[in-house]
């Protein structure tokens, strides 16, 4: 039950908005597509559900192409949100829960449930134009889910919630997973991507320029950050040779350096020169590598 995309190309007119994208999302798993404003996350999310035609290449689900007869399988959170604002929520999810081929009574009872996993139960009957913009953006979510998909797509599903409501959804989509669907993700926001994928892709200009397990790309990544604590000046280390960066705080220094071995360097002259409290090698967070890999044009 994986997803695939062979070789995908979207154009309009003479712009390429996606290059010959090879991507595998393996099922049961939460995959996180990234890329900065314009890489080509919508457009790859359209062609997946068959909104948009691509212009070239293969997208097949569990070896079908995704259509029609598939739709009760998959999900979808739009990133353009979109319900109908004069519409009571309850009908609004009836009736798109209906297209997904649930039928009325399941699917009030599922609203229920969802309704007060997310505390606003008192929703069912209001219009959904008296609803805050997070909350009609849960409400779109349910309409996503309800139908239990094996595959759901989520376009920057956490986009404009409140901190509260951004660990409702996450705990959802979390157990969604556990409950065995593949799930692909878009978002901005690399520290939810670092807690809820194993593996990415990061798309710049309509291809990837990473891709893979998120844990291999870290320590692939040459460059490393040091965190280091000591009782002695440490300002001397900004001119140490092979060190990129250094933001010194109260305790210490936060480097990035070039590579392990000047770590190691660092390492010994620090050793050198008293009591280290201190000396912690990290792993660059996704954030350093988004910026490395899509540099000035991530906003
Ligand atoms: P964001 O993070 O801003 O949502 P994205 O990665 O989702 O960006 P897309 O919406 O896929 O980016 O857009 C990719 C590129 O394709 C953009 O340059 C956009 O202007 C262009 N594009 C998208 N849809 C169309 C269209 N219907 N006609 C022409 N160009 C389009």
């Amino acid at each position: 039950m994986s997803l695939v995309l062979d070789q995908v190309t979207k154009q309009f007119g003479t712009f390429t908005a996606v290059d010959q994208l090879n991507l595998k999302v393996p099922e049961k798993e939460m995959f996180g597509f990234l890329g900065a404003n314009g890489a080509g996350k919508t457009t790859t999310f359209r062609m997946i559900l068959g909104l948009l035609d691509q212009t070239a290449g293969k997208i097949t689900w569990n070896g079908r192409r995704i259509d029609y007869a598939t739709t009760s399988e998959v999900g979808y959170l739009p990133e353009e949100r979109g319900l109908y604002p004069k519409m009571k929520v309850s009908e609004q999810i009836v009736y798109l829960a209906r297209l997904r081929g649930m039928k009325k009574q399941a699917i009030l009872k599922e609203l229920d449930g969802w309704l007060e996993r997310f505390k606003v139960p008192e929703y069912k009957h209001k219009k959904v134009e008296e609803l805050s913009k997070g909350n009609q953006q849960k409400i779109q979510f349910i309409a996503a889910v309800i139908h239990k998909p094996k595959l759901l797509i989520l376009d920057e599903p956490f986009s404009g919630l409140d901190p509260v409501n951004v660990e409702l959804l996450k705990k959802a989509v979390k157990d969604i997973k556990d409950q065995g669907a593949t799930i692909v993700f878009s978002s901005h926001r690399m520290e939810h991507v670092e807690e809820l994928c194993e593996n990415l892709c990061i798309m710049h200009k309509g291809s990837p320029v990473v891709q893979g397990n998120l844990k291999e790309i870290k320590r692939s990544f040459e460059k490393k950050n040091i965190a280091i604590h000591a009782d002695f000046d440490l300002a001397f280390l900004s001119d140490v040779p092979g060190v990129l960066k250094a933001t010194y705080i109260t305790e210490g220094v936060r480097l990035q350096v070039e590579s392990e071995e000047i770590a190691e360097q660092i390492f010994r002259q620090v050793a050198a020169k008293g009591f280290v409290r201190k000396f912690e090698l990290e792993d660059p967070s996704l954030h350093d590598i988004f910026i490395e890999k899509v540099g000035a044009s991530f906003e």
